[in-house]
């Protein structure tokens, strides 16, 4: 067996990872020149697009007689749960920092889920062609970060591709390779499940990491947890596309094509084994993934319903981190109430049921889960219109997080401001080497999750970066508040605010909404409500359409009778007429 290395590229989003792994792809001529371009294994449509990972992927590459085994992995903050499933299917890991950015929010989030699978990092500093590259001092912010001398720490360009051969070689000397790990014998099959997606002709394809032993094309082999039992139709590596091979064995990384076509048969975190045998013990998992926004979605078209739980079924097979169960609601119908990790997570999971299984969908007012004493019971609430009338309401908790800033020091003032505005406190500010700000505060997660990141970006034009973690719940004093439109509550706008704010933000969604909405032939009243009060109001002025232009000349009396039979109509469109709220409506109310 040839020696492997299995590895990830961690970094904060940005710094360069699937720049550098198209690097290693063409050093080791794993892609060939005519088929190279840029981020290649950003392979979902939605990451070219967006220029972002969203999606871990793993290549097998050789190279001086060395097989490795590479996993990019994404870098924004709602992806962390790919980044954690990689870790935990190699033995190093090569942390990157960009030259002009330096240590960020997500270098040192992604370091910690490192340093938690004791694998080893091997630091490098990225980017080093670029003129407004400062080398040295981020050299010695990694090296304070990871207290170590900087003199060890690689430079290289995923641009130029320099330095990127002999990162490699730190790679082979470094990484121990997996055998040491798992030492071969003939222990039986163990393989762990860390992705997987459906693919319509071989059903279910579970990527995974061999722990023990081998798997063999044409193999039965059992998964653990669901007990379900399958005949291999084909075994094989990601060179970078699947490829067939007659086995895989102890340490390596592939694929297994199941033919199951069920998802829940197959679940990542699950141990593999041989069909004919009993006494082993699963390998560990990964602990489930725990959403910090809820949202419900319902098919435009109801019958799209079985569509729907199918899709998402599919989906989640790809995207491990979503969850959902069924729900219903009087104004939208049969749907499911789904839990991600982050409003991007929300956004690249919508687009991918619209691409890539055709669905129109209306998506509710994400909200964070809420545990609330109602009439002597206690429940969790994860929307603001599932929350009990404020009569029963004896008490509301919320879930906080710990917020964790490095900022420029000059936007110190601002992000003050707007961590204050958000109901946060702060708790610690340390000095960083390179002089810049780490920030710690604690805030309701409600305040952060939807549209903090934007605003921090935007007070800090760019430099400041965050993460997060769960703090726990406390209590709020918050209100549900709702918006009418023609008199009728638009169930997906409902939300929970403080009640100080509930006044102002009324208003603001108020007056938004007239923005967004068409005019149609009658006045529209748009009302925000708390607790039975309307407490703002907007019309929005019908739409002028002129009944009478084919009239010229003076004929006064015909006009008069037009007018006041165009007035009978608007009176009756009023009465009968619903105004039909476009789906897009609801994300475009999001963007705060
Ligand atoms: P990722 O989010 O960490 O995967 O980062 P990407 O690989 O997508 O790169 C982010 C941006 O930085 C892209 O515009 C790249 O072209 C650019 N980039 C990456 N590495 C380098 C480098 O070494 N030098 C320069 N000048 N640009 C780079
Ligand atoms: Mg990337």
């Amino acid at each position: 067996m040839q020696e492997i290395r299995n590895f990830v590229i961690i970094a904060h989003i940005d710094h360069g990872k699937s720049t550098l792994a198209d690097r290693f792809l063409e050093l080791t001529g794993t892609v060939e020149k005519r088929k190279m371009h840029e981020q290649f294994l950003d392979a979902n449509p939605l990451e070219r697009e967006k220029g972002i990972t969203i999606k871990m992927a793993p290549v097998r590459m050789e190279w001086q007689g060395h097989v490795f085994n590479l996993i990019d992995t994404p870098g924004h903050v709602d992806f962390s749960y790919e980044v954690s499933r990689a870790l935990a299917a190699v033995e190093g890991a090569i942390l990157l920092v960009d030259a002009t950015q330096g240590v960020q929010a997500q270098t040192v989030a992604n370091l910690n889920l490192a340093l938690k699978e004791r694998i080893i990092i091997i630091p490098a500093v990225n980017k080093i062609d670029l003129p407004l590259a400062e080398v040295e001092k981020t050299e010695e912010e990694i090296a304070t970060l990871l207290s170590i001398d900087s003199s060890g720490i690689l430079k290289v360009s995923g641009k130029t591709g320099a330095g990127v051969e002999d990162l490699l070689r730190a790679v082979i000397e470094k990484v121990p390779s997996p055998s040491a790990k798992f030492p071969a014998g003939d222990s039986p099959l163990r393989a762990l499940i860390f992705d997987s997606l459906f693919d319509p002709y071989q059903g279910i394809i579970a990527y995974v990491r061999i722990a023990d032993g081998e798997v063999r094309k044409g193999e039965r082999v059992r998964f653990m947890t669901s007990g379900e039992n399958a005949e291999l139709l084909e075994v094989g590596v990601f060179s970078p596309d699947r490829t067939s091979k007659e086995s895989l064995e102890a340490g390596e990384i592939g694929y297994l094509a199941t033919g199951i076509k069920e998802p829940e048969k197959v679940r990542v975190g699950d141990t593999v084994i041989a069909d004919n045998i009993s006494d082993v013990e699963p390998l560990t998992g990964y602990r489930e993934p725990e959403p910090m926004v809820f949202a419900s979605l319902f098919p435009e078209n109801q019958d799209e319903h079985d569509l729907l739980r199918e899709s998402l079924k599919k989906l989640k097979l790809n995207d491990a981190a979503l969850v959902f169960e069924p729900e219903e609601s009087s104004a939208l119908g049969r749907g499911f109430r789904a839990g991600f990790l982050g409003m991007l997570h929300m956004e690249i999971v919508s687009e991918r049921l619209r691409r890539e299984y055709g669905l129109m969908l209306t998506f509710t007012n994400p909200s964070v889960a809420f545990r609330v004493k109602a009439a002597g019971e206690k429940i969790v609430v994860y929307a603001a219109t599932k929350m009990p009338e404020s009569h029963e309401l004896e008490s509301i908790e919320e879930p906080w997080v710990e917020v964790e800033i490095i900022t420029p020091p000059t936007y110190f003032g601002a992000l003050t401001a707007l961590i204050n505005d958000r109901g946060g406190t702060i708790v610690s500010t340390k000095t960083l080497a390179g002089d810049r700000l780490l920030v710690r505060f604690e805030a309701p997660l409600r305040e952060i999750i939807i549209d903090f990141y934007d605003k921090l970006k935007s007070i800090s034009h760019g430099f400041a970066s965050l993460s997060y973690e769960m703090l726990g719940f406390r209590e709020a004093d918050l209100v549900r508040l709702d918006i009418l439109v023609a008199g009728e509550k638009v169930a997906p706008l409902a939300e929970m605010v403080p009640r100080e704010k509930a006044y102002f933000i009324g208003r603001q969604r108020a007056e938004k909404l007239k923005e967004l909405l068409a005019k149609e032939l009658f006045a529209i009243a748009i009302q925000a409500e708390v607790e039975g009060k309307i407490i703002a109001r907007e019309t929005l002025s019908a739409l002028k359409k002129d009944v009478t232009g084919y009239l010229y000349g003076g004929d006064r009396t015909r006009k008069m009778k037009l007018w006041k039979k165009q007035k009978r109509g608007k009176k009756k469109l009023k009465e009968t007429g619903k105004v039909k709220i476009p789906p897009e409506i609801y994300l475009k109310m999001l963007k705060k």
